[in-house]
């Protein structure tokens, strides 16, 4: 073509089939005539520039798709290479940043890590380093920018350093994160030492212990990491339970808390809580937990528990603390428990020294007896103030009844010597009441049996021990098991009334019946009312007992009335206990029960204790006015027996009264009942009052009474309570033998 060259480039085919990319340059030779003689081709294999060229390619795409900042500066700082992470990052583009200094794009402390690179190089000491920093700078927009920068130098085909390159990534947002989290960590770290509260993480495999410095604070010791695992820093006495809490918690699921002493270096004990729990799942051999300084709250309650359990005047333990240490005594299984001794001790007649002296007076009094007391008796024995000048005594290990006694004689000797008060000096004494323990006691029955031994010293004339022994404790045995019975008697229908005769003296017939109450106990039999009435008033269970007798009474005489030979004008005498009286409902019920019975109200008379009706006059008047004007009749009973003064006679409501069996006994053989029996039968008539005399039970116990002009007369001398069908045949029978059935 016209004599010139050609090159260009081909693919050449191997003999093995590869393509591979060539150079070709044809040059054609002429001869001098011009004639064209020959063509001479060189090619030449371009494989390798080729690939250099592609990778270069690659190399590029790669770095431009990089969302890192990617750029290279030579060696006067301008700017050979920039990316568009780089245009993202520092808000230039590449257009702009080509050719430009590196200085004028970004910021001073990105391009001072270059330049001391490159200072390296200069001095030689470069290498084929390359540094990987973080830097912080502020970019053109002034916010803060956190980069992390690696740079290395970028060398000639002779290994000359001839620029310098740089991957920026922005960690500004790690940089935040991580600012945050230590911020968060410090304000924890503040606030765990504000709140005094200490971390630690136990790692039971390795042994160690990391501690936080609160923690270190609580401890005393040195703040600092990790250190191996013990317990030296806990109270000895502590260290069992502390080792069994971290065994807990490393069992189980949840936490556990728990309290202890520590002694820090220094000697000082504290006391901490402690919550620890499991660090992981169940095979997991770590614990985490924190430790609270809880000293000072736990001084506040250890003075608030003295305060509950300790008497303020003395500074003894109060009952409250009394009823703990039995507890603790008399806990166990009972075959080794231990046997304590009870003394109940009341100062006699202190009284006097209040009234006398006042109330300073009498404080300084239960301080020395306090003092005596604490100071006189074995140190192990236990001093309680449980009331005014009430205080217990208690010490255990005692194996014998002697050996209780001697406890409330040294009490006693302690008490002797006079006590001074101002000038003034008093010679103590107490009563003093002792018990020793059942392995089957509680400290109730203990406490209740000492009171009662200290009441019966008091009753026998006070400044004495007296021994609560197998008698005593047998009665209040049967008192506890008749109180418990108590309870099921009505509802098992051990419960029965009889009744027992009234006499007109002056015709000898029946004039009424007083019901009287039965208790079948199932295991001991029958009980006396004289026995288990006053346990069901002490107990309240008078108030259901006393309503059931007076719905049977009652229905019992509505069903004697259906039955003709029942003579209609037989009154019924039912007793009311003291606390029947005080019921604010007894006259309603009263009255409901008559009227479902369809009785006269005057064939119903209620028998009232005399020591009842005197204890509660005012109280009593009222109830008994109301009762009276329902139409029932009034006795009382038992009269001569309570601290009646005659005059309260006059002024009480009532229809009759029964003139106590004790001066009855009295009656006939001469004795001088006769004038009390006739001031009484007097004072009755003076006041229109009809009178029954109880318990006759002999012909000449009669006489007087006919005599003294007494209207009524109940006793065996006639008959017995008697089972309501027998009672019915004793009134038949008794009006068939009218009149001379005296
Ligand atoms: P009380 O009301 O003085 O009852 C009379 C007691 O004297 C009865 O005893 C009776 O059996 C007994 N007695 C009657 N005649 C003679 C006699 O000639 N010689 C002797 N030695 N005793 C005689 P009881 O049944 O054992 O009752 C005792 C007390 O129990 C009663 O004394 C009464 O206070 C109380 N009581 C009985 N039943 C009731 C009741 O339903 N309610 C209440 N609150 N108390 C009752
Ligand atoms: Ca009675
Ligand atoms: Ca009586």
């Amino acid at each position: 073509d016209g004599g010139r060259a050609w090159s260009g480039e081909l693919l050449a085919q191997r003999k093995d089939g590869r393509q591979i990319p060539v150079l070709v340059s044809y040059t054609p030779l002429f001869d001098d005539e011009g004639d064209h003689i020959a063509t001479i081709g060189v090619s030449t294999d371009i494989s390798d520039r080729r690939r250099s060229a592609e990778m270069g390619a690659r190399l590029a795409a790669i770095v431009e798709s990089s969302s890192d900042a990617i750029f290279s500066q030579d060696l006067s700082g301008v700017v050979t290479t920039w990316n568009g992470g780089a245009a993202a990052l520092y808000g230039h583009t590449e257009a702009e940043s080509i050719g430009r200094n590196l200085r004028e794009l970004i910021p001073a402390e990105h391009v001072d890590q270059l330049r001391l690179l490159l200072e390296d190089a200069g001095r030689g000491a470069g290498g084929a380093r390359r540094v990987e920093i973080e830097t912080v700078g502020r970019d053109t927009d002034g916010r803060d920018l956190h980069v992390s920068l690696s740079t290395s130098y970028i060398r000639d085909a002779s290994g000359q350093v001839v620029a310098a390159s740089a991957i920026a990534r922005d960690v500004t947002e790690q940089a935040e994160l991580r600012l945050r989290v230590e911020e968060d960590r410090r304000r924890l770290a503040d606030a765990q030492a504000s709140a005094g509260l200490g971390c630690f993480e136990i790692d039971l495999d390795t042994r160690r212990v990391t501690r936080s410095d609160e923690l270190c604070r609580i401890l005393g010791v040195e703040q600092g990491g990790t250190r191996a695992f013990g317990l030296d820093h806990v109270h000895p006495e502590d260290r069992a339970r502390v080792a069994q809490s971290l065994e807990q918690a490393l069992d189980g699921q949840v936490g556990v808390e728990w309290t202890n002493r520590i002694v820090r270096p220094d000697g000082t004990v504290r006391w901490v809580l402690s919550r620890t729990s499991r660090l992981g799942g169940p095979r997991s051999r770590t614990l985490a937990g924190t430790m609270l300084d809880i000293t000072e709250r736990h001084r506040i309650e250890l003075a608030l528990a003295h305060q509950v359990t300790h008497d303020r005047l003395t500074g003894l333990p109060n009952r409250t603390s009394l009823i703990e240490s039995l507890r603790s005594l008399l806990s166990g299984p009972a075959a080794n428990r231990r046997r304590v001794a009870l003394a109940f001790v009341d100062l006699d007649e202190f009284k006097v020294v209040n009234d006398t002296l006042g109330h300073a007076a009498g404080d300084q009094v239960l301080c020395a007896v306090a003092h005596r007391l604490t100071t006189g008796l074995r140190e192990t024995d236990i001093v309680v103030r449980v009331s005014g000048d009430e205080f217990v005594l208690v010490r255990a290990d005692v194996d014998s009844l002697d050996e209780a006694e001697e406890l409330a004689t040294e009490a006693e000797r302690v008490l002797g010597p006079p006590v001074t008060v101002g000038d003034r000096q008093f010679q103590l004494s107490a009563s003093i009441g002792v018990t020793l323990s059942d392995p089957s006691d509680t400290s109730e029955v203990l406490l209740r049996d000492a009171d009662a031994a200290m009441y019966q010293a008091k009753d026998d004339g006070r400044a004495r021990i007296i021994v609560f022994d197998a008698r005593a404790r047998a009665r209040a045995q049967r008192r506890l098991t008749l109180e418990a019975g108590l309870r099921q008697a009505v509802a098992r229908d051990e419960l029965h009334l009889e009744f027992q005769p009234i006499l007109d003296l002056s015709t000898g017939t029946a004039a009424g019946f007083e019901s009287l109450l039965r208790w079948d106990h199932p295991t001991l039999g029958p009980v006396s009312p004289e026995e288990f009435i006053p346990i069901a008033e002490s107990s309240g269970m008078i108030l259901p007992i006393g309503d059931w007798v007076l719905d049977h009474a009652l229905a019992q005489l509505a069903r004697w009335r259906s039955d003709p030979r029942f003579r209609s004008d037989v009154w019924l005498a039912v007793n009311l206990s003291a606390a029947q009286l005080g019921q604010p409902h007894l006259v309603d019920r009263v009255a409901r029960v008559i009227v479902d019975a369809d009785l006269p109200p005057e064939l119903i008379h209620l028998e009232i204790t005399e020591s009842v009706l005197m204890d509660r006059v005012e109280d009593a008047v009222s109830t008994i006015e109301a009762l009276r004007a329902l139409g029932v009749r009034i006795s009382i009973d038992d009269f001569g027996t309570g601290s009646s003064s005659l005059s309260y006679l006059r002024r009480l409501p009532i229809d009759i009264l029964k003139i106590d069996r004790s001066f009855v006994v009295g009656l006939g053989g001469g004795g001088d009942d006769t004038s009390i029996v006739g001031a009484i039968t007097s004072l009755a008539h003076s006041l229109g009052l009809h009178i029954v005399a109880e318990g006759i039970e002999r012909p000449d116990q009669l006489a007087p009474l006919l005599e003294l002009g007494c209207t009524f007369g109940q006793g065996f001398l006639w008959s017995r309570p008697l089972r309501p069908d027998a009672a019915l045949a004793w009134l038949v029978a008794r009006d068939g033998t009218r009149p001379d059935s005296r």
